[in-house]
């Protein structure tokens, strides 16, 4: 196999913000226009700091729609098995690499050493442990090996002349893609709820860990952009107005 097409492997993924408008004051101007009219835009030039009780009260009692009028759009590189996931979040907005229009790159997914690999218990109440170092190592070797060969058919199919749409098939959920997806901080906290694990979440989910580290990642971004409207989701126990 050429040096180019040789596999490589990853145990993280990336997230970027490449274009956002989304600050805490477009949440109060929505919310003002109820009692204020045309004033409500003068919440865009006003501390945010001053109303903050305004967006607890917003997020506790779930008036939602303030939370609307923004916008995040992020690049992800992550596994399909991800991407699987992700894509059952249908408010969000995406458009993903194409298998049909061009040759995927041989970039797979290993869990690193902090994974937990072990599952114990029923479903809905799965506890993860650490696993043996033996059972690291078999996986990083398993899974290395079988994304190898996977590859190599997938690429003996392509030199044979094969349409990239049928070669494809052989390749796994282990495989990177890319995608943009973007949304807005209410269909943000609906997804940071369901996908993250949080001893402050009212109501607990229990996410794949991968999709978790996406969503850790978006989080991160986002209580930079609205740092009061974060706050007050998880005061308000992460859930999504
Ligand atoms: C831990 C976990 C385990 C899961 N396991 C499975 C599984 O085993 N199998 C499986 O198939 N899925 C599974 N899912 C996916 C899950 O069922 C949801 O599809 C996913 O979490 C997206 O949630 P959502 O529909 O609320 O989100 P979105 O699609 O983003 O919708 C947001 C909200 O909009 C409203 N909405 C959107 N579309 C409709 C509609 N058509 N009708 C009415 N209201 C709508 C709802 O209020 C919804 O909550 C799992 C999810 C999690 C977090």
């Amino acid at each position: 196999m050429a040096e180019e097409n040789a596999p490589s492997f990853r145990d993280d993924v990336t997230v970027e913000l490449v274009k956002h408008s989304a600050a805490d004051t477009d949440v109060l101007f929505a919310a003002r226009v109820s009692t204020r009219g045309e004033q409500s835009l003068d919440e865009v030039r006003k501390d945010p700091e001053r109303s903050k009780g305004l967006l607890n009260y917003l997020m506790r009692d779930r008036h939602g729609s303030p939370f609307e009028h923004n916008s995040m759009t992020f690049f992800i590189s992550a596994p399909i098995f991800v991407f699987r996931e992700f894509h059952r979040h249908r408010v969000w907005s995406y458009n993903e690499e194409s298998g049909r229009y061009r040759e995927l790159q041989p970039v797979f997914y290993v869990p690193g050493r902090s994974r937990k690999l072990v599952q114990e218990g029923k479903p809905g109440r799965y506890v993860f442990l650490d696993g043996t170092d033996e059972q690291h190592k078999l996986v990083t070797e398993v899974m290395e090996s079988s994304y190898r060969q996977s590859y190599a058919a997938y690429q003996e199919m392509l030199e044979a002349g094969i349409a990239r749409e049928v070669a494809r098939s052989v390749l796994p959920v282990g495989l990177f893609s890319t995608m943009y997806a973007t949304c807005n901080a209410r269909a943000l906290m609906h997804f940071l709820s369901l996908r993250t694990k949080s001893e402050d979440a009212t109501v607990p989910s229990f996410p794949q860990r991968e999709i978790e580290m996406v969503a850790e990642k978006m989080e991160a971004i986002w209580a930079e952009l609205m740092p009061l409207t974060h706050a007050a989701f998880v005061a308000n126990g992460r859930v999504a107005p």
